[in-house]
């Protein structure tokens, strides 16, 4: 939108933007893309208000009793699936329909996959929302509803374009406590490794395809690399695979 030439000011419930998906270091990088850009980021503010006129809308109103012009609103605040088919068919429901890793719902003759599915993940269970873990998982209910055993064991990754950077996640980091961050072999490229104590969760990387694709075969050949070699810039990362 700011690059049409429009004015655009970002609102943001957490103190930084991506607070939910990423590390400091990769909010940070695109903080600074976006204020480099001309787009304004209102961080620790939340939307109590969205102000009307004629039938449209003119402003927003802020928790802190700020005030914005506007004319074009844009909603990014995530979802809350509607379960109500799945409870009038009594299947046990978390925000998002129970399975198994088949994909089974608590009814044996009733399989759920896809964004609606809440399913096993590293000891939790998880919700994604991802065109991947929809035909993946799809894959599994079928299978389960043909009598064969399959289990869902997915590799999840993400990417999202901003302005001209290429941002590529391999992994979830739920319950990381450590992180690396690796300056990439181009201008402007880096990538954030997610640990939890020596084990590899997840991958951010910026700019920077050949570290997502060595992270996405580390992680699924469940190879955690040491985190000293990542912090050594000098160290090529191609000598982990
Ligand atoms: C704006 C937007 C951008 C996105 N961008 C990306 C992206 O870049 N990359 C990515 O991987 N994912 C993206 N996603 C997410 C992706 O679209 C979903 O994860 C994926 O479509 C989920 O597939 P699904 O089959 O679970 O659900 P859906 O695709 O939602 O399909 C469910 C279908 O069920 C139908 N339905 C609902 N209730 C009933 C009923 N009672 N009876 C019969 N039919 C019913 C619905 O009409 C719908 O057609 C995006 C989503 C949105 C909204």
């Amino acid at each position: 939108m700011s690059t049409l030439g429009h004015d655009v000011t970002i609102i943001e419930r957490e103190e930084r933007i991506l607070k939910r998906v990423a590390a400091t270091t990769t909010s940070q990088y695109f903080e600074k893309l976006h204020k480099k850009n001309g787009v304004k980021i209102l961080a620790s503010t939340s939307l109590v208000e969205l102000l009307e006129k004629e039938g449209g809308v003119c402003g927003a109103r802020f928790d802190n009793g700020s005030e914005i012009k506007t004319d074009l609103v844009i909603c990014g605040i995530g979802i809350r699936p509607n379960q109500q088919l799945a409870l009038d068919a009594g299947l046990t429901v978390n925000d998002g329909i129970v399975v198994t890793e088949s994909c089974l719902t608590s009814d044996p003759n009733i399989v759920a996959a896809g964004d609606c599915a809440r399913f096993p993940y590293c000891r939790n269970l998880i919700r994604l929302e991802s065109v991947q873990n929809s035909i993946d998982q799809a894959e599994v209910a079928a299978a389960t509803l043909f009598g064969r055993k399959m289990a869902y064991r997915p590799y999840p990754w993400f990417w999202s374009d901003q302005f001209d950077v290429k941002l590529q996640i391999a992994g979830l980091n739920v319950g990381f406590n450590r992180t690396v961050t690796r300056l990439g072999n181009r201008p402007g490229s880096e990538s954030t490794w997610y640990f939890k104590d020596e084990k590899l969760l997840a991958v951010d990387a910026i700019n920077d395809g050949r570290s997502f694709l060595i992270a996405k075969k580390l992680l699924e050949n469940k190879n955690n690399p040491e985190m000293s070699k990542l912090e050594d810039s000098s160290f090529d990362i191609k000598a982990l695979l």
